[in-house]
């Protein structure tokens, strides 16, 4: 297809990743040039409440040129404080709306893009207050589903980093005619040389459809 939109998500941005997270906005604009992503900050990443003060300086510079804070999720952990799905079943409806509540008066929000997303965190979310939010598959606002599948590497087991780029590459084909798509840059994909060599060729096969970088936001208001 010629045209479409590419949503580049920047996650799990906190003071812990910011380094990682400054380097991947850089790779993003050094393969696209200067365009907009989403940054997705999670306000007490694996429970450490305490922020410097230059993650929020360059989260607002970021915002200041353009791009797009969403949150995303509380600790980015769950129970046992493993990384990643923080909210399960388990979590309810009461733990759900209380970790969306804390997010956001830590962080003023306008969408919370969660991954693991049980019905208890739908439901939270529909309760909220919150604009919009996103899903692996979606971008749901009030009355609104935008279709929008999410193509990224995986990071957290030998099989899931050897088989992610190749995986990621053939899900970007599949989707060509699919008018919106996101990419999803984790700061622990450069933690692997071989997948950090991955996160520039994957925007640019996304770029090369003849995408146009937007953020969630954006998708919204057309
Ligand atoms: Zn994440």
């Amino acid at each position: 297809m010629s045209g479409g939109s590419l949503v580049v998500s920047i996650h799990d941005v906190s003071p812990a990743t910011a380094d990682a997270a400054r380097r991947l906005r850089g790779l993003v604009t050094d393969c696209a040039g200067e365009v907009p992503v989403s940054l997705l900050v999670v306000p007490r990443y694996h429970g450490r409440a305490m922020w410097d003060q230059d993650t929020p300086a360059w989260i607002r510079e970021r915002v200041g040129d353009g791009d797009e804070v969403v949150l995303h999720g509380l600790v980015h952990a769950d129970g046992r404080g493993r990384d990643g799905a923080e909210f399960t079943p388990d979590t309810g409806l009461r733990g759900s709306m209380w970790a969306i509540a804390e997010g956001r008066s830590a962080l003023a929000m306008v969408g919370a893009p969660a991954y693991a997303h049980p019905r208890c965190l739908e439901a939270a979310l529909a309760d909220s207050g919150i604009a919009w939010w996103a899903t692996r598959r979606e971008l749901r606002a009030r009355g609104r589903v935008i279709p929008l599948p999410s193509v990224g590497l995986g990071t957290s087991t030998r099989t899931k980093r050897a088989v992610s780029p190749l995986a990621a590459h053939a899900a970007i084909r599949a989707l060509r005619e699919v008018p919106a798509v996101r990419l999803d840059l984790h700061p622990a994909d450069l933690a692997h040389r071989r997948l950090a060599r991955e996160v520039p060729r994957l925007m640019e096969r996304l770029l090369g459809q003849g995408r146009r970088p937007v953020r969630h936001r954006d998708l919204l208001s057309c």
